[in-house]
């Protein structure tokens, strides 16, 4: 008997040791200490010696019970601290690591160079307007003075529903949506998407331009140079120079292309102005009279000018862009580089 006392006290002792976890360490004392544990079984097997070893018998029990709830108690101290700084360690925070930014978006430098050309012309008094981009050819060629087979069509490669539907191939439509619509004076510039068929490093078959319309009485061609001088300077710094070239458009006589002075080598010559020193940047010129009377304007009492730009040249120039695509593919890497 106290042979099997001492084997249960050793067993005991050997399981609280090994117990590593607070569970485990209660889950031993239930199998050794519990009411239905070794211990206990023991002693209830008491009546089974002769009376005058039981006194004896029952003492000794007690006792290792009382040593096994002493080391019980004193194992789990031990396991509650060391479960204490596990967990504490599982959650410490580092204080001094830097935080993780928040994702921003930025405006696509198409959108910046549309708003920029927004707010420059509405200070000027311009009202924005927009117009549909499913356009009929009436709006798109024969309102503005280039009738079946004139030869300006050819160099606008435009996609056709039918004969006589197709994607605006200029924003040149709007003028005159605006004039059918309202009467002088007109203060308008139309911003939006154009299509035609060519794509390469300069081209894209969806680009924008913004459109500019004035009529009103008394606008002479100072006016237009007045109001792109000045648009010019707002968009790319108050040192670029203008030069207005002759040039020819179906809509407007007599008619200009607009250069500003480089961008890059600031006129003395580069590679991006293939050193002439100048950027073509915009056409204009005075509305035809042909135009103004199509829409019931008298071309003696008004006059007008109008002005057409493609946003993408002036993104590509403004923010040094060689690859039109580029503002098409929408690498995040890349747009993220016009964050505002
Ligand atoms: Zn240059």
């Amino acid at each position: 008997m106290q042979e099997q006392i001492a084997q249960i006290r050793q067993a005991a002792v050997e399981s609280a040791q090994q117990a590593a976890t607070l569970q485990e360490l209660t889950n031993a004392k239930v199998r050794y200490l519990g009411k239905k544990g070794e211990l206990t079984k023991l002693l209830r097997s008491m009546g089974q010696l002769p009376p005058e070893e039981r006194p004896v018998f029952g003492r000794l029990v007690n006792e290792v019970r009382d040593e096994l709830e002493g080391i019980w108690a004193k194992r789990e101290q031990e396991l509650f601290q060391l479960e204490e700084e596990q967990r504490l360690k599982a959650e410490a925070l580092d204080w001094t690591l830097p935080g993780r930014r928040p994702m921003r978006g930025t405006l696509h430098p198409i959108t910046l160079v549309i708003n920029e050309a927004k707010e420059i012309f509405t200070g000027m008094g311009y009202e924005v307007v927009e117009g549909p981009e499913v356009e009929w050819d009436y709006y798109n060629f024969e309102a503005l003075n280039i009738p079946p087979d004139h030869p300006a069509r050819d160099t606008q490669d435009t996609f056709f529903f039918s004969e006589k539907l197709l994607l605006r191939s200029q924003t040149s439509s709007v003028q005159i949506h605006t004039m059918e619509q309202r009467q002088p004076p007109i203060r308008i510039i139309a911003p939006g998407k154009v299509y035609r068929a060519d794509a390469d490093v300069t081209h894209s078959p969806m680009f924008h331009q913004i459109e500019g319309l004035v009529v009103d009485e008394g606008i002479t061609f100072a006016d237009l140079k007045g109001t792109l001088q000045l648009f010019i300077e707002r968009m790319f710094g108050p040192e670029a120079k203008v030069r207005f070239r002759p040039s020819y458009f179906p809509f407007t006589e007599p008619s200009a292309e607009v250069d500003v002075s480089c961008i890059i080598c600031g006129g003395s010559g580069c590679r991006v102005c293939k050193d002439t020193g100048w950027l073509e940047i915009l056409g204009c010129g005075m509305v035809d009279p042909r135009v103004l009377r199509g829409v019931n304007y008298d071309p003696d009492v008004v006059s007008g000018f109008a002005f057409g730009m493609g946003v993408e040249r002036i993104a590509m120039l403004r923010y040094g862009i060689n690859d039109i695509r580029l503002l098409f593919e929408n690498d995040v890497r890349f747009l993220k580089q016009f964050g505002m």
